[in-house]
């Protein structure tokens, strides 16, 4: 199996040292009572995935700034699609709209931002699978 690529592993959830294990026990992010549930470590390098106790408070932090990244995104193309003035009720749409896509992309952005966060403070090894057999 070839390893993937930094923003496809990322993507996919892979371990961000060895860009093959998979991070979570699931690979379905709607899978909702299995979310966050992850291996304690990569199945394929064996790299700890919760590097110290509290270590995924700092994805609050991600996730903030991914859920900011798509509310501008949403602004941007609802905007160019629907215009939005003062005039009338149009930015309240927006907000309501941007809401429900914010809810509906939450599990699938929680993954994200742990696998963000630990790409942080884990790098790439290519010979991280080797040394484990
Ligand atoms: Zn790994």
């Amino acid at each position: 199996m070839k390893e993937s690529g930094f923003i496809p592993a990322i993507l996919k959830n892979e371990c961000p040292r060895c860009r093959k294990g998979k991070l979570f026990r699931s690979n379905n992010p709607y899978d909702l009572k299995r979310v966050l549930d992850m291996h304690d470590a990569c199945p394929v390098c064996n790299q700890r995935t919760e590097l110290e106790i509290g270590f995924w408070y700092g994805t609050g932090y991600v996730s903030y700034v991914l859920a900011v990244t798509l509310s501008v995104i949403n602004l941007t193309w609802y905007w160019l699609i629907f215009g939005i003035t003062w005039k009338d009720n149009s930015i309240f749409h927006w907000l309501i709209v941007n809401s429900i896509i914010l809810t509906l992309s939450m599990p699938f952005l929680l993954r994200l931002s742990r696998t963000l966060y630990l790409s942080f403070y884990v790098s790439y090894d290519p010979t991280a699978e080797r040394r484990m057999k």
